[in-house]
């Protein structure tokens, strides 16, 4: 009789817990997510296919992820206003191409002479970062979220060689961002233009010179093919991408695959900075190889002192100017006063050592 009930009993649970599963089963959710990127973009296109299948593998197909690269959606530089529209639930971008509707949007992607890329990431995860880059997005109906490093970026290509300021004067660039700022403040006709358009535009001369990642996504672009001095970088010290997720969207998800979908996120932006590391090694020795004619470079000491001092003013205008610039500038600023003197004698006193050229 006991052994009986038992069974019943087991018999219930098992069939309970059947009739759940299935319940769960049935409702799956369907993210629709618009990248700047063209299709099949490496690196940058990589990160959302991983994304997309941790989040399909981890939620057993409870959450898909459906993408959209430039060639569909038509804007590349749009992305902030569909996901704010709900036109898509979520976008990857680079939170710096809105500095022109949303000048404090530029801080989340890279500062001049800022953070390196573990730097950024403490202030992100453990500082303030994530909070603040809510308070410049939460406004505009949407969450913002790291969406992978490119580690410090080359400062460009150039087809002559830049040996003083003068030679930057009226000198025709694409560079996005801050560093636009900065190079518009120097001198420079600054301009952006999505990557689909940036190697037409450099052989043509519509632009003079031009920057955009490092050598593991340059070297496919062929800019080296028609420029050859390839300068070091002091721009974008760790540009972020992000992933911005329109709120109801976000809120519609239950828990779990909410927090499904922010693992996968941090993971996948994780696998990016490291992927460009790896793709960037590999492609600088190919490009050193078949392009010897390739030349390093940095700037001459006097534009790089004109490109700091504009940096600092700059920045000091951006926090006179709201309330909101202050406190995103005062928090970079506070934690890089206290972790740079740690990569100080860490990874600058290891790499000043090492002996590997
Ligand atoms: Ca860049």
């Amino acid at each position: 009789m006991k052994l009986r009930s038992t069974l019943m009993a087991a018999a219930a649970l098992l069939s309970f817990s059947f009739a759940s599963s299935s319940t769960i089963a049935q409702e799956t959710y369907t993210l629709t997510l618009a990248e700047t990127w063209g299709p099949n973009y490496p690196i940058l296109g990589d990160t959302n296919r991983s994304l997309k299948a941790m989040v399909e593998k981890m939620s057993k197909g409870r959450l898909q992820i459906r993408i959209d690269s430039s060639n569909r959606h038509k804007a590349p530089f749009g992305i902030f206003d569909m996901v704010k529209a709900g036109q898509y639930d979520m976008g990857h971008t680079a939170s710096y191409y809105y500095k022109g509707k949303l000048p404090n949007t530029m801080f989340f992607t890279t500062v001049p002479f800022g953070m390196t890329a573990p730097e950024q990431y403490g202030w992100f995860y453990f500082g303030d970062g994530m909070d603040l880059a809510q308070k410049v997005y939460e406004p505009h109906n949407m969450l913002s979220f790291p969406g992978g490093n490119t580690g410090v970026q080359m400062g460009g290509w150039f087809r002559e060689e830049i040996k003083s300021i003068e030679d930057l004067q009226g000198l025709k660039m694409r560079t996005p961002g801050f560093a636009g700022e900065v190079m518009s403040d120097i001198g420079v006709a600054v301009t952006n233009i999505p990557p689909g358009e940036m190697y037409t535009a450099l052989e043509r001369g519509t632009i003079d010179a031009l920057e955009w990642v490092g050598p593991a996504l340059d070297l496919p672009m062929g800019f080296h093919r028609i420029s050859k001095f390839y300068y070091g970088g002091w721009q974008e010290p760790s540009a972020e991408l992000q992933w911005l997720i329109n709120e109801d969207s976000w809120n519609k998800l239950p828990e779990d695959l909410q927090e499904t979908l922010r693992v996968a996120m941090r993971t996948a932006a994780y696998d990016m900075y490291i992927q460009t590391t790896h793709m960037s090694g590999e492609a600088w020795s190919r490009m050193q190889e078949e392009h010897p004619d390739v030349e390093f470079r940095t700037f001459p000491d006097e534009v790089m002192d004109a490109l700091r001092a504009s940096t600092e003013k700059l920045l000091a205008e951006m926090a006179e100017k709201d309330p909101l610039s202050r406190e995103i500038i005062e928090s970079q600023a506070e934690y890089l006063q206290k972790v740079r003197p740690w990569t100080n004698i860490a990874d600058r006193a290891y790499l000043n050592n090492s002996t590997i050229e």
